[in-house]
């Protein structure tokens, strides 16, 4: 939705004035063409190897047979999500590794992750329930804690999905997902704890593009359950592709 790899509130106020001053013809085709020098220098970008350390220790990416990008050039008629990332004190991940390897995944399905824009936040917010320096983590997305209400408040400074990471969840959770199609008081949003695997985020995106609480029975597949998914494997399938 961005043309910029770094928004922030000046580069919005520059494409709102870009709007306004381009007619509408040149800026569908400058439009587009920003949409596609933006994607291809994030790719460039996350495209580099990832660094090794940020292999979670209870399962790494893995080579799994479900890597190939060759169906991942949909170009024409992909999507592209917009993410920015905020992280909590404590957080050591970071949302472009972990995007790096969405994009792998998503990219089966002609989806392109975006990074838009992160910053640290420096908020006492996981402070306010024991245990601190954890997010305490709701049991059902309609009554989220006070924390994680607290956390949604601080959202992007641009049109983004916030990926907020944690040093920790109360429930010792990888991750979890906000979905306002589930609950109208919340934004779409991803929580990745610093116990999470190499797909999880790519899972908790996933439970918001595909709007879905369920999860697949395959452990091959990206949504099945983190008790029993094959993590490297990460399977999407042609229904859920044609979901997008
Ligand atoms: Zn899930």
């Amino acid at each position: 939705m961005f043309c910029t790899a770094t928004a922030d509130k000046k580069a919005a106020r520059t494409k709102a004035n870009h709007n306004r001053t381009q007619k509408p013809e040149s800026e569908g085709r400058i439009g587009r063409l920003h949409r596609t020098l933006g994607n291809q220098s994030v790719l460039r970008m996350i495209g580099a190897p990832p660094a090794a350390h940020k292999d979670a220790p209870d399962g790494g990416p893995g080579t799994g047979t479900g890597t190939t990008t060759a169906a991942g050039g949909g170009a024409a008629g992909g999507k592209t999500v917009d993410v920015y990332g905020i992280n909590l004190p404590g957080a050591t991940r970071t949302v472009y590794d972990d995007v790096a390897t969405a994009n792998t995944i998503w990219g089966k399905c002609g989806v392109t992750i975006k990074v838009v824009g992160g910053e640290s936040w420096n908020t006492d917010v996981l402070d306010q329930l024991a245990p601190q320096n954890s997010l305490n983590e709701y049991s059902s997305m309609s009554s989220p804690t006070a924390e994680e209400t607290a956390m949604l408040a601080h959202q992007p400074p641009v049109d983004a999905i916030a990926v907020y990471n944690v040093p920790a969840m109360s429930n010792n959770s990888r991750g979890e997902n906000f979905r306002p199609s589930k609950n109208p008081s919340v934004p779409k949003a991803v929580v990745v704890s610093d116990s999470a695997v190499a797909d999880t985020f790519a899972h908790e995106l996933g439970h918001i593009l595909l709007d879905v609480s369920e999860h697949h029975s395959d452990p091959d597949n990206l949504m099945a359950a983190g008790s029993i998914r094959n993590v490297g494997v990460d399977k999407l399938d042609a229904t859920q592709c044609a979901k997008l």
